[in-house]
């Protein structure tokens, strides 16, 4: 009987010899450990006897990114911060709230078409840190009426006055977004 440990060797010296960039990881949220690498090149029984013997979920690389700071795993699609290039998962964002909030924050006399939200999992941190909800929901897309332009939209505001978007639950049609404001000190 070969032993967990020894298939798990096996396979990472197949890895290698095969020269196929290989990584063993803990996810995000769920600090499940998955195995990553193209395993478009790693015949089936070898998939199989993994998934099977050992309890690891075979991830493709390009399903997502590492954290640069607590280095777990992200699935695309999982809400990330991009700052230098890095990509940090949310936990590790909310830990860092003010850096993301200079990342994302947006003034009203901004008019740059490069304008980023966060997701609302980011509502109760950036709160914290003294920004208010406003009442209005805006809408943009596709829609006859979806016409709150961003840029358009953060003119209004008074410049002293930092704002962020905050996603409010979009599809591909139609991008629905909350802003928060806070006064500059
Ligand atoms: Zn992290």
């Amino acid at each position: 009987m070969i032993t967990e440990i020894r298939l798990q060797e096996e396979v990472e010296k197949w890895l290698e010899r095969h020269n196929i960039d290989n990584q063993i990881v803990l996810t995000e949220k769920y600090n499940e450990k998955i195995w990553i690498a193209d395993w478009n090149t790693v015949p089936e029984k070898i998939q199989e006897l993994i998934m099977g013997k050992l309890s690891l979920d075979l991830v493709f690389e390009d399903e997502g990114s590492i954290c640069g700071n607590c280095y777990r795993f992200i699935y695309s699609g999982a809400e990330i911060w991009l700052s230098d290039c890095e990509i940090a998962c949310k936990e590790c964002a909310l830990e860092f709230i003010e850096d993301v909030i200079q990342e994302y924050r947006e003034e009203g006399s901004h008019s740059s078409a490069n304008i980023k939200g966060l997701g609302i999992s980011f509502i109760p941190g950036i709160k914290k840190e003294g920004f208010e909800e406003e009442k209005e929901e805006y809408q943009v897309g596709y829609h006859v009426g979806d016409i709150d332009e961003p840029a358009k939209i953060i003119q209004r505001f008074p410049e002293n006055k930092e704002l962020i978007l905050i996603d409010n639950g979009s599809d591909a049609f139609t991008a629905r977004y909350k802003i928060y404001s806070r006064e500059i000190a």
